[in-house]
Protein backbone atom coordinates (compact mmCIF):
# COMPACT_ATOMS: atom_id res chain seq x y z
CA UNK A 1 0.00 0.00 0.00
CA UNK A 2 0.72 3.68 -0.63
CA UNK A 3 0.56 6.56 1.35
CA UNK A 4 -0.14 8.31 -1.79
CA UNK A 5 -0.80 6.70 -4.96
CA UNK A 6 -0.09 8.71 -8.26
CA UNK A 7 -0.56 6.44 -10.55
CA UNK A 8 -4.35 5.31 -10.76
CA UNK A 9 -4.19 9.40 -11.58
CA UNK A 10 -1.82 9.33 -14.34
CA UNK A 11 -3.50 6.10 -15.88
CA UNK A 12 -6.57 8.47 -15.78
CA UNK A 13 -5.38 10.76 -18.21
CA UNK A 14 -1.61 9.44 -19.52
CA UNK A 15 -2.67 10.27 -23.05
CA UNK A 16 -3.46 13.83 -22.50
CA UNK A 17 -0.42 14.31 -20.35
CA UNK A 18 2.23 12.75 -23.20
CA UNK A 19 -0.06 14.99 -25.90
CA UNK A 20 0.67 17.72 -23.65
CA UNK A 21 4.35 17.01 -23.48
CA UNK A 22 4.82 16.09 -26.87
CA UNK A 23 3.23 19.50 -27.77
CA UNK A 24 6.15 21.10 -25.69
CA UNK A 25 8.69 19.11 -27.51
CA UNK A 26 7.24 20.09 -30.79
CA UNK A 27 7.27 24.08 -30.09
CA UNK A 28 10.34 23.87 -28.06
CA UNK A 29 9.52 26.89 -25.56
CA UNK A 30 11.10 25.29 -22.60
CA UNK A 31 11.10 28.74 -20.77
CA UNK A 32 7.88 30.92 -20.39
CA UNK A 33 6.43 28.92 -23.57
CA UNK A 34 2.53 29.90 -24.04
CA UNK A 35 1.07 27.07 -21.66
CA UNK A 36 2.49 28.98 -18.70
CA UNK A 37 0.17 32.31 -19.58
CA UNK A 38 -2.77 29.60 -20.37
CA UNK A 39 -2.11 27.83 -16.81
CA UNK A 40 -2.14 31.09 -15.11
CA UNK A 41 -5.46 32.08 -16.57
CA UNK A 42 -7.28 28.80 -15.84
CA UNK A 43 -5.50 29.34 -12.22
CA UNK A 44 -6.83 32.76 -11.99
CA UNK A 45 -10.61 31.54 -13.04
CA UNK A 46 -10.31 28.78 -10.56
CA UNK A 47 -9.52 30.25 -7.70
CA UNK A 48 -11.73 33.86 -8.91
CA UNK A 49 -8.58 36.33 -8.33
CA UNK A 50 -7.04 38.50 -11.03
CA UNK A 51 -3.35 37.44 -10.85
CA UNK A 52 -1.43 34.31 -11.09
CA UNK A 53 2.38 33.96 -11.50
CA UNK A 54 3.60 30.84 -12.25
CA UNK A 55 6.60 29.93 -10.67
CA UNK A 56 9.41 27.53 -9.09
CA UNK A 57 8.14 25.93 -6.11
CA UNK A 58 5.94 26.65 -3.03
CA UNK A 59 8.66 27.57 -1.90
CA UNK A 60 9.84 30.94 -4.10
CA UNK A 61 5.90 31.12 -4.22
CA UNK A 62 6.60 32.36 -0.49
CA UNK A 63 9.83 34.25 -0.66
CA UNK A 64 8.32 36.73 -4.11
CA UNK A 65 5.97 37.96 -2.10
CA UNK A 66 7.78 38.92 0.99
CA UNK A 67 10.75 40.29 -1.68
CA UNK A 68 7.95 42.29 -3.20
CA UNK A 69 6.40 43.77 0.54
CA UNK A 70 10.76 44.28 0.89
CA UNK A 71 10.72 42.74 3.79
CA UNK A 72 14.35 42.69 5.12
CA UNK A 73 15.71 42.95 8.92
CA UNK A 74 14.50 44.52 11.29
CA UNK A 75 10.86 43.47 10.60
CA UNK A 76 8.70 41.31 12.46
CA UNK A 77 6.70 38.66 10.13
CA UNK A 78 3.67 36.33 12.59
CA UNK A 79 3.13 32.78 11.50
CA UNK A 80 2.29 29.19 12.58
CA UNK A 81 5.37 26.94 14.48
CA UNK A 82 3.15 24.01 13.36
CA UNK A 83 3.78 23.60 9.43
CA UNK A 84 6.48 22.79 6.92
CA UNK A 85 9.66 25.04 7.47
CA UNK A 86 9.83 26.62 4.23
CA UNK A 87 7.05 28.99 6.02
CA UNK A 88 9.15 30.38 8.38
CA UNK A 89 12.64 29.59 6.30
CA UNK A 90 11.33 31.99 3.95
CA UNK A 91 10.92 34.73 6.06
CA UNK A 92 14.36 34.54 7.80
CA UNK A 93 16.01 34.04 4.31
CA UNK A 94 15.01 37.64 3.85
CA UNK A 95 16.32 38.45 6.93
CA UNK A 96 12.95 39.39 8.82
CA UNK A 97 12.56 37.91 12.09
CA UNK A 98 9.83 34.71 12.24
CA UNK A 99 7.22 35.50 15.28
CA UNK A 100 5.58 32.24 16.06
CA UNK A 101 2.19 32.46 17.30
CA UNK A 102 0.13 29.35 18.85
CA UNK A 103 -2.16 27.38 17.12
CA UNK A 104 -6.10 26.68 17.23
CA UNK A 105 -6.41 22.97 19.19
CA UNK A 106 -9.35 22.40 16.49
CA UNK A 107 -8.20 23.40 12.92
CA UNK A 108 -4.44 23.26 13.97
CA UNK A 109 -4.31 26.63 11.77
CA UNK A 110 -2.96 30.01 13.63
CA UNK A 111 -5.44 31.02 16.55
CA UNK A 112 -6.71 34.61 15.94
CA UNK A 113 -6.51 35.67 19.63
CA UNK A 114 -2.95 34.86 19.89
CA UNK A 115 -2.06 36.63 16.65
CA UNK A 116 -3.63 39.79 17.99
CA UNK A 117 -1.61 39.44 21.04
CA UNK A 118 1.80 38.85 20.02
CA UNK A 119 1.39 41.62 17.78
CA UNK A 120 0.72 43.72 20.06
CA UNK A 121 3.56 42.81 22.07
CA UNK A 122 5.64 43.03 19.26
CA UNK A 123 4.51 46.89 18.84
CA UNK A 124 4.52 47.43 22.43
CA UNK A 125 8.81 46.38 22.57
CA UNK A 126 9.60 48.45 19.85
CA UNK A 127 12.09 46.55 19.15
CA UNK A 128 10.88 44.85 15.65
CA UNK A 129 8.86 46.54 12.98
CA UNK A 130 5.45 44.36 12.72
CA UNK A 131 4.77 43.93 8.74
CA UNK A 132 2.97 40.93 7.74
CA UNK A 133 1.26 38.06 8.69
CA UNK A 134 1.44 33.97 6.81
CA UNK A 135 -1.30 31.93 7.68
CA UNK A 136 -1.10 28.23 6.66
CA UNK A 137 -3.95 26.24 5.13
CA UNK A 138 -2.65 23.12 7.35
CA UNK A 139 -3.65 19.40 6.07
CA UNK A 140 -5.59 21.65 3.49
CA UNK A 141 -8.01 23.30 5.88
CA UNK A 142 -8.21 27.59 5.72
CA UNK A 143 -7.21 29.38 8.37
CA UNK A 144 -9.85 32.23 9.56
CA UNK A 145 -9.33 34.50 7.35
CA UNK A 146 -12.30 36.84 8.48
CA UNK A 147 -10.42 37.46 12.02
CA UNK A 148 -7.06 37.63 10.90
CA UNK A 149 -7.68 40.03 7.88
CA UNK A 150 -9.29 42.14 10.49
CA UNK A 151 -6.75 42.08 12.42
CA UNK A 152 -4.06 42.62 10.02
CA UNK A 153 -5.94 46.07 8.68
CA UNK A 154 -6.24 47.45 12.65
CA UNK A 155 -2.52 47.22 12.60
CA UNK A 156 -1.86 47.88 9.20
CA UNK A 157 -0.22 44.66 8.41
CA UNK A 158 -0.26 42.34 4.88
CA UNK A 159 -1.20 38.92 4.92
CA UNK A 160 0.40 36.28 2.38
CA UNK A 161 -1.72 32.75 2.23
CA UNK A 162 0.57 29.64 2.66
CA UNK A 163 -1.53 27.63 0.71
CA UNK A 164 0.53 24.95 -0.49
CA UNK A 165 -1.47 22.28 0.82
CA UNK A 166 -5.10 23.91 0.17
CA UNK A 167 -4.94 24.95 -3.62
CA UNK A 168 -9.14 24.93 -3.89
CA UNK A 169 -10.36 24.51 -0.91
CA UNK A 170 -13.13 27.14 0.26
CA UNK A 171 -13.53 29.51 3.33
CA UNK A 172 -17.28 30.89 3.31
CA UNK A 173 -17.51 30.76 -0.57
CA UNK A 174 -14.43 31.80 -1.50
CA UNK A 175 -11.45 29.60 -2.75
CA UNK A 176 -7.75 29.42 -1.32
CA UNK A 177 -5.20 31.04 -2.19
CA UNK A 178 -7.57 34.10 -2.76
CA UNK A 179 -8.40 34.37 1.06
CA UNK A 180 -5.45 36.88 1.95
CA UNK A 181 -3.72 39.86 0.20
CA UNK A 182 -1.54 37.29 -1.56
CA UNK A 183 -1.67 33.63 -1.84
CA UNK A 184 0.84 31.26 -2.37
CA UNK A 185 0.74 27.71 -3.03
CA UNK A 186 2.59 24.36 -4.03
CA UNK A 187 2.62 22.22 -7.06
CA UNK A 188 4.76 19.53 -5.35
CA UNK A 189 3.96 16.05 -6.48
CA UNK A 190 2.12 14.87 -3.56
CA UNK A 191 0.26 18.42 -2.82
CA UNK A 192 -3.26 18.51 -4.02
CA UNK A 193 -2.76 19.52 -7.07
CA UNK A 194 0.74 18.17 -7.98
CA UNK A 195 3.09 18.68 -11.47
CA UNK A 196 5.59 15.83 -12.12
CA UNK A 197 8.40 18.04 -10.61
CA UNK A 198 8.65 21.42 -8.84
CA UNK A 199 6.12 23.76 -9.06
CA UNK A 200 4.00 26.72 -7.46
CA UNK A 201 2.17 29.78 -7.93
CA UNK A 202 1.53 33.26 -6.44
CA UNK A 203 -2.35 34.72 -6.31
CA UNK A 204 -3.42 38.25 -5.83
CA UNK A 205 -5.96 41.07 -6.96
CA UNK A 206 -3.38 43.72 -6.21
CA UNK A 207 -2.15 44.52 -10.48
CA UNK A 208 1.11 46.46 -8.59
CA UNK A 209 2.10 43.20 -6.47
CA UNK A 210 1.59 41.29 -9.83
CA UNK A 211 3.92 43.12 -11.77
CA UNK A 212 6.64 43.28 -9.20
CA UNK A 213 6.26 39.54 -8.71
CA UNK A 214 6.81 39.07 -12.57
CA UNK A 215 9.75 41.22 -12.25
CA UNK A 216 11.93 39.22 -9.27
CA UNK A 217 10.75 35.98 -11.22
CA UNK A 218 13.17 36.96 -13.93
CA UNK A 219 16.20 38.83 -12.30
CA UNK A 220 14.37 41.80 -11.38
CA UNK A 221 13.63 42.71 -14.95
CA UNK A 222 11.92 45.85 -16.46
CA UNK A 223 11.56 45.98 -20.09
CA UNK A 224 13.41 42.92 -20.35
CA UNK A 225 15.67 40.72 -18.14
CA UNK A 226 18.57 42.22 -19.38
CA UNK A 227 17.24 45.99 -18.00
CA UNK A 228 17.24 44.82 -14.24
CA UNK A 229 15.55 47.32 -12.13
CA UNK A 230 15.58 45.11 -8.98
CA UNK A 231 17.55 42.46 -6.87
CA UNK A 232 15.28 38.95 -7.86
CA UNK A 233 15.71 35.62 -8.87
CA UNK A 234 15.20 33.07 -11.28
CA UNK A 235 12.51 31.14 -10.34
CA UNK A 236 10.32 30.71 -13.02
CA UNK A 237 7.89 27.86 -13.88
CA UNK A 238 9.34 25.35 -16.41
CA UNK A 239 6.69 25.03 -19.73
CA UNK A 240 6.62 21.62 -19.23
CA UNK A 241 5.45 21.91 -16.07
CA UNK A 242 2.37 24.04 -16.37
CA UNK A 243 1.73 21.94 -19.66
CA UNK A 244 1.51 18.98 -17.37
CA UNK A 245 -0.59 21.56 -14.72
CA UNK A 246 -3.40 22.34 -17.35
CA UNK A 247 -4.13 18.83 -17.70
CA UNK A 248 -4.60 17.82 -14.53
CA UNK A 249 -6.31 21.01 -13.45
CA UNK A 250 -9.06 19.59 -16.26
CA UNK A 251 -10.08 16.99 -13.17
CA UNK A 252 -9.18 18.68 -10.14
CA UNK A 253 -12.68 19.88 -9.32
CA UNK A 254 -13.77 15.93 -9.43
CA UNK A 255 -10.29 14.77 -7.56
CA UNK A 256 -11.47 17.12 -4.59
CA UNK A 257 -15.02 15.33 -4.38
CA UNK A 258 -13.55 12.18 -4.46
CA UNK A 259 -10.59 13.82 -1.99
CA UNK A 260 -13.47 14.81 0.18
CA UNK A 261 -16.05 11.66 0.00
CA UNK A 262 -12.93 9.27 1.13
CA UNK A 263 -12.40 11.75 3.67
CA UNK A 264 -16.03 11.81 5.71
CA UNK A 265 -16.22 8.29 5.41
CA UNK A 266 -12.80 8.37 7.54
CA UNK A 267 -14.64 10.33 9.86
CA UNK A 268 -18.30 8.49 9.91
CA UNK A 269 -16.24 5.03 10.50
CA UNK A 270 -13.79 6.09 12.39
CA UNK A 271 -15.96 8.11 14.98
CA UNK A 272 -18.14 5.85 14.83
CA UNK A 273 -15.73 2.83 16.20
CA UNK A 274 -13.24 5.25 17.73
CA UNK A 275 -13.08 4.78 21.01
CA UNK A 276 -13.82 1.10 21.17
CA UNK A 277 -10.52 0.83 19.92
CA UNK A 278 -8.71 1.89 22.56
CA UNK A 279 -6.80 4.11 20.41
CA UNK A 280 -9.03 7.11 21.31
CA UNK A 281 -8.80 8.94 17.97
CA UNK A 282 -9.98 12.33 17.28
CA UNK A 283 -10.79 13.09 13.50
CA UNK A 284 -10.26 15.82 11.92
CA UNK A 285 -12.83 19.08 12.63
CA UNK A 286 -13.97 21.25 9.29
CA UNK A 287 -15.87 24.51 10.83
CA UNK A 288 -19.09 25.22 9.13
CA UNK A 289 -18.21 27.39 5.62
CA UNK A 290 -15.43 26.14 5.39
CA UNK A 291 -14.31 23.14 2.58
CA UNK A 292 -10.71 20.69 3.07
CA UNK A 293 -9.24 19.35 0.24
CA UNK A 294 -7.23 17.02 2.61
CA UNK A 295 -4.26 17.32 1.58
CA UNK A 296 -3.92 15.14 4.50
CA UNK A 297 -6.16 13.39 6.62
CA UNK A 298 -5.02 13.67 10.53
CA UNK A 299 -6.10 12.14 13.56
CA UNK A 300 -4.97 12.61 16.73
CA UNK A 301 -4.09 9.96 19.51
CA UNK A 302 -2.54 10.05 23.00
CA UNK A 303 -1.49 6.38 21.85
CA UNK A 304 -0.26 7.81 18.07
CA UNK A 305 3.06 5.43 18.67
CA UNK A 306 1.62 2.68 19.44
CA UNK A 307 -0.83 2.77 16.73
CA UNK A 308 1.80 3.66 14.26
CA UNK A 309 3.30 0.37 14.71
CA UNK A 310 0.66 -1.15 14.51
CA UNK A 311 -0.18 0.14 11.05
CA UNK A 312 3.16 -0.39 10.35
CA UNK A 313 2.65 -4.10 11.19
CA UNK A 314 -0.35 -4.48 9.04
CA UNK A 315 1.63 -2.93 5.80
CA UNK A 316 -0.24 0.57 6.19
CA UNK A 317 1.95 3.75 6.05
CA UNK A 318 1.04 6.38 7.85
CA UNK A 319 3.26 9.84 8.56
CA UNK A 320 3.41 12.20 11.33
CA UNK A 321 3.18 16.11 10.24
CA UNK A 322 4.91 17.31 12.15
CA UNK A 323 7.22 15.65 14.51
CA UNK A 324 8.44 18.81 15.81
CA UNK A 325 7.40 21.94 15.56
CA UNK A 326 9.49 24.87 14.09
CA UNK A 327 10.18 26.72 17.53
CA UNK A 328 12.32 23.52 18.49
CA UNK A 329 13.93 22.47 14.77
CA UNK A 330 17.87 23.13 15.49
CA UNK A 331 18.01 25.98 12.49
CA UNK A 332 15.56 27.98 14.53
CA UNK A 333 17.82 27.82 17.43
CA UNK A 334 18.86 31.33 17.61
CA UNK A 335 15.28 32.56 17.57
CA UNK A 336 15.87 31.71 21.56
CA UNK A 337 12.22 29.29 21.61
CA UNK A 338 11.95 26.95 24.27
CA UNK A 339 9.85 24.14 24.93
CA UNK A 340 7.00 24.99 26.54
CA UNK A 341 6.31 28.02 24.64
CA UNK A 342 3.61 26.96 22.45
CA UNK A 343 1.93 24.25 24.39
CA UNK A 344 -0.87 23.50 21.75
CA UNK A 345 1.58 23.03 18.58
CA UNK A 346 3.98 20.62 20.86
CA UNK A 347 1.10 18.45 21.86
CA UNK A 348 -0.48 18.14 18.28
CA UNK A 349 2.79 17.50 17.25
CA UNK A 350 3.25 14.72 19.77
CA UNK A 351 -0.58 13.34 18.91
CA UNK A 352 -1.16 13.79 15.06
CA UNK A 353 -0.94 10.58 12.49
CA UNK A 354 -1.69 11.35 9.08
CA UNK A 355 -3.58 7.96 7.13
CA UNK A 356 -3.71 7.33 3.43
CA UNK A 357 -5.88 9.64 1.10
CA UNK A 358 -5.57 10.28 -2.88
CA UNK A 359 -8.37 10.03 -4.86
CA UNK A 360 -9.08 7.06 -6.75
CA UNK A 361 -8.07 5.42 -3.64
CA UNK A 362 -10.34 2.32 -3.85
CA UNK A 363 -12.93 1.41 -1.21
CA UNK A 364 -11.24 -1.71 -0.20
CA UNK A 365 -8.22 0.07 0.72
CA UNK A 366 -9.95 2.12 2.75
CA UNK A 367 -12.09 -0.83 4.47
CA UNK A 368 -8.51 -2.05 5.21
CA UNK A 369 -7.41 0.86 6.90
CA UNK A 370 -10.47 1.53 9.11
CA UNK A 371 -10.41 -2.08 9.92
CA UNK A 372 -7.24 -1.97 11.14
CA UNK A 373 -7.50 1.05 13.38
CA UNK A 374 -10.96 -0.10 14.71
CA UNK A 375 -10.62 -3.74 15.69
CA UNK A 376 -8.93 -4.42 18.92
C1 LIG B 1 5.03 21.96 0.65
C2 LIG B 1 4.91 23.19 1.45
C3 LIG B 1 5.68 24.34 1.13
C4 LIG B 1 6.77 24.34 0.09
O1 LIG B 1 6.37 23.98 -1.18
P1 LIG B 1 7.49 23.43 -2.21
O2 LIG B 1 6.80 23.42 -3.52
O3 LIG B 1 7.89 22.08 -1.74
O4 LIG B 1 8.62 24.39 -2.19
C5 LIG B 1 5.46 25.48 1.87
N1 LIG B 1 4.56 25.51 2.87
C6 LIG B 1 3.83 24.43 3.22
C7 LIG B 1 2.83 24.55 4.33
C8 LIG B 1 3.99 23.24 2.53
O5 LIG B 1 3.28 22.16 2.87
Amino acid sequence: MEFIDLKAQQDRIRPQIDAAIKRVLDHGQYIMGPEVGQLEQMLAEFVGVKQVIGCSSGTDALLLPLMAYGVGPGDAIFTTPFTFFATCEMIALTGAIPVFVDIDPDTYNIDPIKLDAAILRVICEGKLNARGVIPVDLYGLPADYDAIMAIAEKYGLFVIEDAAQAFGATYKGRKAPGLAHVGATSFFPAKPLGCYGDGGAVFTDDDEMAEKIRSLLIHGKGLDKYDNVRIGLNARLDTIQAAILIEKLKIYEAEIEMRQQIANRYTQRLVAKGDASGFSIVSPFVPGGYDSVWAQYTIRSKRREALKCQLHQAGIPSMIYYMKPMHLLKANNYLGYMNGDFPISEDSAKTVLSLPLYPYMPKSVQDQIIDNITQC
